[in-house]
């Protein structure tokens, strides 16, 4: 089975590089976030998408077993939502040897105290209690992701608000080495949000992710999603039927504004339910219908894919041949400009 057969890559197609940490099933956050566009993208861009197993290792390292299960969930949640292999690379990062490599020469520019600047790392830090136990892989993972996106030579990175810094990060190690090198051999990259670059969870309380356990995934099931909306929260003022409610901040509406395919319709609700009348039973139920429509196709295609895991290493193994030949050539640049290609 040849997965790749169709792609051709085209010069003239910006080339894009995204992913996603293995570390559980994709989730609603993902779809809106990234996965939704990455099916859109696939037709204008030479579109490359990892599997970051090593980067999800970087805080999981006492319980690797978890990355692992998790390659084939998350490549059966991209072609369940319609990413499709004979368009888009689809490769996994421990198997491309370069992106290691780069990282171990990228280290060499990059600062302890840049490292710990950086907001998206920090915060995590602090919500995942590490202290002094910080393993050296978390804190530099930006540098780990600066090689990902380069090796590709991605000019565009569709991403969620929290990879900003990364990006920016990214683009500060490209100049610092275009420096050393006496030439551009690295590209700069710039980010792409999709509408909904950061999905709340439905407590509200804070992004959508997988390592919170507050999420609801595309495979989940009719019940887990029907108890997460009725669970949502929405405005705590808003006690009867007839109240004025706000809208701001009422993650039911968040969600509708996300997912709900009818914009007009839901800006008629939005009006009803600032003036009074409309009750969070019903705007709960609309929501609630909108995510099983959702959602409801998609878990039936991944439980498929997951049935046949073959195919699903097939298309990652053709992905990954493809993705190592793609890296190599800035490997070379790499060492030729630190002067160590000497064979
Ligand atoms: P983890 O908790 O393990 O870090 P995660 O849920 O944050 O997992 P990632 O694999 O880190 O997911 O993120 C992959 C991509 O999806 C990134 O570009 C990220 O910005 C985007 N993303 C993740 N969660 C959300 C969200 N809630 N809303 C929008 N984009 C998101
Ligand atoms: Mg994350």
């Amino acid at each position: 089975m040849n997965t790749q057969a169709s792609i051709t890559p085209d010069q003239h197609q910006p080339i894009i590089l995204t992913g996603d940490r293995a570390t559980g099933q994709l989730h609603l956050g993902h779809y809106v976030g990234s996965l939704q566009q990455r099916v859109q993208l696939q037709h204008q861009y030479q579109q490359n998408i990892l599997v970051a197993d090593m980067q999800g290792l970087t805080d999981n390292g006492h319980n690797p077993q978890k990355v692992a299960d998790n390659i084939l969930n998350v490549v059966a949640d991209y072609l369940a939502v319609g990413i499709d292999p004979k368009l888009t690379t689809i490769c996994l990062q421990s198997a491309i040897p370069a992106l290691a490599e780069l990282t171990m020469y990228y280290s060499n520019v990059v600062s302890i105290a840049r490292l710990e600047r950086n907001p998206t790392v920090k915060s995590e830090i602090q919500s995942k209690a590490f202290g002094r136990s910080i393993p050296a892989g978390f804190l530099t993972y930006p540098i780990s992701q600066a090689a990902d996106i380069t090796a590709f030579r991605a000019s565009l990175i569709p991403v969620g608000d929290d990879q900003l810094p990364m990006l920016e990060q990214t683009n500060e190690i490209v100049r610092k080495i275009n420096t050393i090198a006496g030439k551009n051999i690295l590209v700069e990259c710039q980010p792409l949000l999709s509408k909904v670059a950061r999905l709340p969870s439905t407590d509200g309380k804070n992004k959508m992710s997988k390592s919170m356990g507050n999420t609801i995934t595309l495979g989940a099931d009719s019940k887990t999603i029907s108890q997460a909306v009725k669970s949502m929260y929405t405005d705590p003022t808003h006690l009867r039927v007839e109240d004025p409610g706000c809208v701001e901040g009422n993650i039911v509406f968040t969600y509708l504004d996300a997912f709900h395919p009818d914009g007009a319709y839901i800006e008629t609700l939005k009006q009803q339910y600032r003036q009074g009348g409309l009750g969070d039973g019903t705007t709960k139920k609309i929501l609630e219908q909108c995510l099983q429509d959702l959602i409801s196709p998609i878990r039936k295609r991944r439980a498929d894919y997951l049935n046949n895991k073959d195919y699903l290493i097939e298309v990652l193994k053709s992905g990954t041949e493809h993705a190592n030949q793609q890296t190599q050539q800035v490997l070379t640049d790499i060492k030729t400009a630190f002067g160590l290609n000497l064979f």
